[in-house]
């Protein structure tokens, strides 16, 4: 008999959360991580995430996101942590061509409109006027408009995956950490996990979420994702710090084609006090990097460059000065979708890889699926348009 009904490799966002469901279930369920989360070295850190309901990236992900929003509430009631506030999220699409994490602005916000409308979501289309009027941190110009997504806002990053890992182990979950995963074999109806001091551990399913470094034991996946570098910076409040504070929604903004702006950016009311600046990124659609490989400080220049390209010309309020920084990686798929799926040859062999830039939000349904597959009942929220073929036969 194997000694666990369930490893799960990697317990970072989603798999803090697959841990927590599985122990909950009463499954015998180990959690192996071969950092100490919640860590700096992978997606899951930098103190907060935008969260919000009606999803641009597509009309299928909003159950995802709404049942992860009662999720996260159960998990701060069970355990009296503070770990979601709700203070809205507002998207501005480009004025002209742009994209985020895969989708064409302009879809990205009819596909807002449409999710909004099909699934009831609390939220309603801002004229140019009132945005400029309401929201004054933003140097929008007439002819802009935006959505407000009111079941949006923000989750504490670190705290989330802390509180998750905590409350999997009270519930009995075994957790190791400081261990890689470096191989894993099937004989018979057992799975044999090997960790890089030779250790090893057996169960009868293997969940695998390592996020950017998902490729190392999911082949399947190397030609299909491409991790990205991308950095988070603190940048000091100069003037009217009631603007950008407590009671101010989150934002994502498609800058793309203004000045010389090439994404979108996206920030978040300052937390505490205005001297800790205003955390604000823009996102880096190109090039590649290797998560063990990846610069992980950020220079002047950079910080420079990301000023007076994405910060000086639209947030007024916001100065030179970065208070900090942080490298963080994006693991992307094409059109920016999720990848969910079981091993075609294995079938107790799952994966998921939810990120794309995009995939905090959705963490606790997702943890929350993957369990209901490893017990092989039939997950809460339609997954069908994650797997592996739905994004082979329908590529960005
Ligand atoms: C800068 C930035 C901003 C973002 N903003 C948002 C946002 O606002 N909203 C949103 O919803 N999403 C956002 N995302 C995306 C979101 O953070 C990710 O989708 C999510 O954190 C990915 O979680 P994960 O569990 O897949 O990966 P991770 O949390 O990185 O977890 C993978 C874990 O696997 C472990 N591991 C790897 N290999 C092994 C191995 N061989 N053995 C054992 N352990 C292993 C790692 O140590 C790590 O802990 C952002 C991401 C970044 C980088």
């Amino acid at each position: 008999m194997p000694q666990f009904d369930a490893i799960v490799i990697g317990c970072g966002a989603v798999g803090s959360a697959a841990v927590l469901h599985l122990a909950r279930a009463g499954q015998r369920v180990l959690g192996i991580d071969r950092f100490q989360p919640p860590h700096i070295f992978g997606s899951t850190h930098g103190e907060t995430r935008i969260t919000r309901a009606a999803i641009g990236e597509g009309v299928d992900y909003t159950p995802l996101a709404q049942r992860s929003h009662l999720l996260w509430r159960d998990l701060e009631r069970e355990t009296g942590a503070h770990l979601f506030e709700q203070c809205g999220c507002l998207f501005i699409p480009a004025r002209d061509g742009g994209e985020v994490h895969g989708v064409s602005s302009a879809q990205f916000f009819a596909n807002i409109e449409t999710a909004a409308r099909l699934h009831g979501v609390d939220g309603e289309a801002i004229s140019s006027e009132r945005l400029r009027r309401d929201y004054p941190a933003f140097a929008t110009a007439p002819g802009d408009r935006a959505f407000l997504d009111r079941e949006g806002g923000y989750l504490m990053v670190e705290d989330c995956v802390r509180t998750e890992l905590a409350a999997a182990a009270r519930h009995g979950a075994t957790l190791l950490t400081g261990r890689r995963v470096t191989s894993f074999r099937r004989a018979g109806g057992e799975h044999t996990v090997t960790m890089d001091d030779g250790a090893t551990a057996t169960a009868t399913t293997l969940i695998v979420t390592t996020g950017p470094w998902i490729t190392e034991l999911i082949a399947p996946l190397r030609r299909r994702v491409r991790v990205t570098r991308q950095v988070l910076y603190w940048f000091e409040i100069l003037s009217s710090p009631e603007r950008l504070g407590p009671g101010n929604p989150v934002f994502i903004w498609d800058v793309t084609g203004r000045e010389r702006a090439a994404s979108d950016i996206y920030g978040f009311p300052w937390l505490g006090s205005p001297a800790n600046g205003v955390k604000i990124a823009n996102e880096v659609l190109t090039g590649e990097t290797d998560p063990d490989a990846v610069a992980r400080e950020v220079t002047a220049e950079e910080i420079e460059a990301t000023y007076e390209t994405y910060v000086r010309p639209f947030m007024p309020d916001l100065g030179p000065t970065c208070l900090r920084s942080a490298v963080c990686l994006y693991t992307n798929a094409p059109g920016g979708r999720f990848i969910i799926d079981r091993d075609p040859g294995d079938a107790n062999v799952i994966y998921a890889s939810p990120c794309s830039g995009h995939g905090f939000k959705h963490s606790p349904a997702v943890g929350e699926a993957l369990a209901a597959m490893a017990l092989g009942e039939t997950p809460r929220v339609d997954l069908s348009g994650f797997t592996l073929d739905r994004l082979a036969a329908d590529p960005a």
